[in-house]
């Protein structure tokens, strides 16, 4: 249903679907029949065989299986663009466990995904804007856990809460949130490496919990205007949200059932406010989790001098034996 609702979005949320190829280790006993399609002459459509019967999907595009992470950063490039021109941009990864949504969004060595080319892509458009505007760049990243919120720059993975901003000006703040100036690409390749590690020792005690988790990387782009001295704030938020499998159903109980409520919470809480955009409500419910409440001024109405252009990104499991799984079969 979540997905179908992300589905129907047009104008400023976009939902793009990348079709994992098939793996060696996705291969199970009962064969590999192809069951989701992608059209060579349309590239916003999908087709689903389930039990028997075919369903087209109409999205804003569709990557084919053998698709590269360049294609796949290509298409929302303008996106990363927008940010140094003061917008706010959410890019969301979003699918079951084994769907793709960390290779995608992190890649790997020899791969890289979305968070290094954007950043890569953001120093080189810095550095060819060098002459008239001057910009200063800066990094957090935070793990979203059993909506327990996690520094991951920081090795202690202390908690974290959100408060308002004692400002007066409504913005949402971090006490204790590390948040480090970078100088360049190469720097931010370091910083990278320090989140991922710390995303897998908080999780070492915890069964699943990477699956079970959202990672946030946000960066956010003050600009000045040489000339005039005008100021520009934009905001990329890149999100690994956690495996969009019904947990609730795999019979938990007590910590475990606790646990699968809190990271459906955030899930549900993001489909609900994408909902409420849509639907031009007044009231957001953005307070309703950690992840949207996080969020808010990125994908509201919270920022004054820019608008803002969240897009989904959608990345969904072919692999036949989990066909009855997928979330919007
Ligand atoms: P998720 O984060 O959604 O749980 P992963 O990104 O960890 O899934 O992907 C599961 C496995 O599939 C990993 O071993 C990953 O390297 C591989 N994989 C995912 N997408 C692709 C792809 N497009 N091409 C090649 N391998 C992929
Ligand atoms: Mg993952």
């Amino acid at each position: 249903k979540y997905h179908e609702q992300l589905v129907e979005l047009k104008g400023n949320i976009r939902v793009l679907c990348r079709v994992k190829p098939v793996l060696k280790e996705d291969q199970h006993e009962e064969g590999q029949a192809i069951v989701v399609t992608t059209d060579p002459n349309n590239e916003s459509a999908l087709t689903v065989l389930s039990k028997g019967k075919a369903k087209n999907f109409e999205l804003d595009k569709v990557f084919h299986p053998q698709a590269t992470q360049e294609e796949v950063f290509q298409e929302i490039e303008p996106l990363i663009t927008s940010c140094i021109d003061g917008y706010h941009v959410c890019i969301f990864a979003y699918g079951q466990t084994g769907s793709g949504k960390t290779y995608t969004m992190e890649g790997t060595v020899e791969n890289p995904g979305i968070n290094q080319r954007a950043l890569k892509h953001l120093f080189n458009e810095i550095e060819e804007r060098k002459d008239m505007w001057t910009y200063t760049v800066s990094v957090s990243s935070v793990e979203i856990y059993n909506e327990v919120l996690r520094d991951l720059l920081s090795k202690d993975g202390e908690k974290l809460d959100i408060k308002i901003n004692p400002d007066g000006t409504g913005q949402l703040h971090v006490p204790g949130l590390r948040v480090m100036e970078v100088k360049s690409f190469q720097h931010i390749k370091k910083i990278l490496a320090i989140a991922r590690k710390n995303r897998i020792t908080f999780g070492t005690q915890m069964n699943q919990h990477s699956s079970r988790s959202h990672a946030l990387l946000t960066v956010t782009v003050l600009g000045t205007d040489l000339a005039s001295g005008a100021k520009t704030t934009g905001k990329l938020n890149l999100v690994d949200l956690a495996g969009s499998e019904r947990v609730w159903k795999s019979g938990a109980e007590g910590e475990r059932l606790k646990e699968a409520q809190n990271i459906n919470r955030s899930l549900l809480a993001l489909g609900d406010v994408i909902q409420a955009l849509k639907a031009h409500q007044t009231h957001i419910p953005f307070r309703n989790s950690r992840l949207t409440y996080l969020l808010q001024d990125s994908l509201g109405k919270g920022n004054k001098t820019a608008m803002n252009q969240p897009i989904c990104l959608s990345a969904e499991d072919v692999s036949s034996a989990k066909l009855h799984e997928i979330s919007f079969c």
